[in-house]
């Protein structure tokens, strides 16, 4: 649930063999999480559900898995290795490196802030502060100057009088004890102390290849998925049998060297990311075909897609296919929102810009976003490496083989004023049409990026609850439960047999355990009471459990006890297998 505090999920994680710290027993590494027996078949069910989803049950999708390192004139080509940076600053006292536009929340998140919020939780009362100051904060934040020396006190103490409305903000006020007298000090969360002025810090990771370690040699772990789709574009076109609009999906390891991981798996050094980038005709060239374009004012049916979609369209379109996935797997449509940047958040080149966010225990946050790029990334593409990026498209030069002189005219004299007045050159739009009225033009594109890792924590924190029960006998009981959909969870069913030492028994119920593991994840448990074996399983989110008694070796059913209502049903083996299937189906 999403209140549950992330110390309560991450101890469970670890617990239960889901998620540990990486290099743990050499005192672990910054931003690095491995994934346990469980955790990693839960990733591995979310992936393949992508995949299904995506590619499989698509006509329209094909797959693609690149290299990690690739040639690093990508990364030129992206803006990857010109602008892919976080603003950094550095503490002065502590030299703690910290992402600039992270401060605020560092602080809030951390022993002095939370202490701090509680003294100024009705509003902030200069007298309560300084008495904060003289007790509570020379164990947690002694280095301040408020809290180390009586004049700074003082100090504090009457602009926090004469102006309280000023230090409303928690890191203001922190900022106002940590340096009474100097204006414009930014502190740092952790100490204090003077943080320097932001700097780009660029996120990507580093290396070499091949033996010699010469600048020339300097390769880049990738920091997203997305580009090997562009550089293998052409191609994937030239060999497989597609034709715009079409997608082309990864998945795979991505590596940013994020300044302050946090917040457990949200923000990591190494994840794993799953994009499609989905190719669709500019619409100058639908409107050619078509005679016009759909936009969303014309309320399209968003279920099927049809030729005359403009881009708005196949964005709201692929907004809303990541929505019924993120729900198929398991999140209530009510814990997640469509956040749309506004125009002064959007990248130039982006003509919208969904995040998915997600209510995370720590705050409202990304889960994914769906972007609308233009046809940016493909010509980026065709700039640097000389090759076009361009498609032949036979509807589009027959459509305008059709339009006498005058029309051509007409539609090259609205291409060029809707051109301009988005602020693009006029020439470049002439050059588009040039080649556009001969069937060939650079696809625009949709991207749909979506990560594992944050998935993953989404769906952990929506499923953990810790119930109160009664038992049968009237005493109060309590169990945790992990409310995963069968898509994600990572055991499908456990097994039992009822007794261990009657082996008629105990051989059915190893067949049937070993029949259902030829198709999903079982568990085999002999050891305990049935009662505990089901507390284990409801702990790991195991939706099913077999027991296998006499009766079973009698008619052949089984009890199936299902995890979120507790109720057993007896089944037969072919009736329990078409009942998961059910649930299964994506
Ligand atoms: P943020 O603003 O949170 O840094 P972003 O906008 O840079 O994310 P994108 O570049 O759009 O993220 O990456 C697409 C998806 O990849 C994100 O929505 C997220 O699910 C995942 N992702 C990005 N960075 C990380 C990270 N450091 N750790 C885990 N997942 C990540």
């Amino acid at each position: 649930m999403a209140n549950t505090s992330m110390d309560v999920i991450s101890s469970l994680c670890k617990r239960r063999g889901f998620i540990y710290h990486s290099s743990e027993i050499y005192g672990g590494i910054n931003g690095f999480w491995d994934y346990g027996p469980f955790g990693c078949e839960m990733k591995r069910n979310i992936k393949n559900a992508w995949w299904e989803f995506t590619v499989r049950t698509r006509e329209d999708v094909v797959g693609l898995d690149a290299t990690i390192i690739m040639h690093p004139s990508i990364w030129k080509a992206s803006g990857h290795l010109s602008t892919f940076s976080d603003p950094m600053c550095t503490c002065r006292s502590c030299k703690k490196l910290m992402r600039a536009d992270q401060v605020a929340d560092i602080f809030t998140d951390g022993e002095c802030g939370k202490s701090l919020a509680e003294v100024v939780k009705d509003g902030v009362d200069a007298a309560k502060v300084a008495g904060w100051c003289k007790g509570k904060a020379k164990g947690i934040a002694k280095t301040l100057a408020a809290v180390a020396d009586a004049d700074k006190l003082t100090a504090a103490f009457n602009a926090m009088k004469a102006d309280p409305a000023k230090y409303a903000d928690l890191y203001a006020l922190y900022t106002l004890l940590a340096a009474p007298e100097t204006e414009g000090y930014r502190a740092c969360p952790y100490c204090g102390g003077e943080l320097t002025e932001p700097r780009p810090f660029n996120l990507m990771f580093k290396t070499v290849v091949g033996p010699v370690d010469d600048p020339d040699n300097v390769a880049y772990l990738r920091p997203e998925t997305a580009q090997a789709i562009f550089a293998e574009f052409t191609n994937i076109l030239n060999s497989s049998r597609v034709s715009v609009p079409f997608g082309i999906a990864q998945m795979g390891k991505s590596f940013r060297n994020e300044v302050t991981p946090r917040n457990y798996t949200f923000r990591s050094r190494e994840f794993e990311q799953m994009e499609l980038e989905f190719f669709i005709k500019p619409d100058e060239a639908v409107e050619l075909v078509c005679g016009h374009v759909v936009t969303m004012k014309d309320n399209p049916d968003l279920s099927t897609p049809a030729k005359d979609w403009g881009w708005e369209v196949w964005h709201k379109y692929w907004v809303e296919q990541r929505k019924a996935w993120i729900h198929r797997c398991g999140l209530p449509a009510a814990s997640f929102t469509e956040y749309w940047q506004k125009p002064d958040e959007l990248a130039h080149y982006a003509r919208a810009c969904v995040d998915i966010e997600y209510q995370f225990p720590f705050g409202l946050q990304e889960l994914e976003g769906i972007a609308a790029r233009s046809d940016y990334d493909l010509t980026q593409h065709q700039i640097h490496s000389g090759q076009s990026m361009e498609v032949f498209d036979a509807d589009v030069k027959a459509a305008a083989a059709a339009l006498d002189d005058a029309a051509k005219a007409a539609f090259t004299e609205k291409v060029v004023a809707d051109w301009t007045a988005r602020g693009k050159d006029p020439e470049k739009a002439k050059k588009f049409l040039a080649s556009l009225f001969e069937g060939r033009y650079i696809p625009h594109v949709i991207e749909p990026s979506a990560g594992v890792d944050r998935m993953m924590l989404a769906l952990l924190c929506n499923a953990y609850e810790e119930q109160k029960l009664t038992d049968n006998k009237g005493k109060d009981d309590s169990r945790v439960v992990m409310h995963f959909s069968p898509v994600v969870a990572p055991v499908k069913v456990g097994v039992f047999p009822i007794v261990k030492n009657k082996p008629d028994v105990y051989e059915k119920a190893r067949e049937i355990y070993k029949d259902l593991r030829k198709r999903v994840s079982a568990f085999w448990d002999e050891s305990g009471q049935i009662g505990r074996r089901y507390r284990r399983q409801d702990e790991i989110g195991t939706p099913w459990c077999i027991t296998v008694d006499f009766q079973t070796l009698e008619d052949g059913t089984f009890t199936v006890r299902d995890r979120d209502t507790m109720q057993q049903t007896r089944m037969t083996l072919p009736e329990f297998k078409a009942m998961m299937e059910e649930a299964l189906l994506m």
